[in-house]
């Protein structure tokens, strides 16, 4: 584990640290801290590694300041943002993180649409930014930059994402 590095309040939230939020807000904390576990465990890495090997022919990854999407697609008239994942377990985070990008987007005077692409289960999940969901967001982010300035990581809470976490061993040492 990496030692405590500096930090501002006003962390540059990306979407990787909106995935880790809604997947587990002590997560989230150690990676807003930029405490990283071993890479060689990290599963994001794993994620990355599926989508270089499944979409090299069409891979276009975008990078607009802190954001970096997978996969731009155009669909007659509309742009289609895609995230990769390895699985749907968490595919609600992943849900949130391609709301982010979106909302990035909308900033900029771009409207953009979603997909959620699981290549290991042929799946491919359609999502739109919703006011509901872009509220919800919103004040999720409010709740990251007051996480991050807290001294202390949220307490542990078992859930099925445990098992398979980059920071299981940090967690339950
Ligand atoms: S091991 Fe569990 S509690 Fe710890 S950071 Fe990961 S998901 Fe959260």
């Amino acid at each position: 584990m990496n030692e405590l590095k500096s930090y501002s309040k006003d962390v540059n939230i990306n979407g990787n640290l909106v995935n880790a939020y809604f997947i587990c807000k002590r997560k989230f904390w150690l990676y807003a801290r930029q405490l990283n576990p071993s890479p060689n465990i990290d599963l994001l890495l794993l994620g990355r590694l599926i989508s270089e090997n499944t979409y090299s022919r069409e891979k276009k990854e975008i990078f607009l300041d802190i954001i970096k999407i997978d996969l731009v697609k155009k669909l007659d008239q509309n742009i289609i943002v895609c995230e990769v994942k390895k699985s749907s377990k968490g595919l609600e985070a992943a849900k949130m993180q391609v709301a982010f990008y979106l909302l990035k987007l909308k900033e900029r005077g771009i409207n953009a649409k979603g997909e959620i692409l699981i290549p290991k289960e042929k799946k491919i999940v359609p999502f739109e930014l919703t006011d509901d969901i872009e509220t919800l967001l919103v004040n999720s982010i409010k709740d990251m930059q007051n996480l991050t300035a807290q001294e202390i990581p949220p307490p542990v809470v078992k859930t099925s994402f445990c098992k398979n976490c980059a920071f299981v061993e940090f967690c339950y040492a």
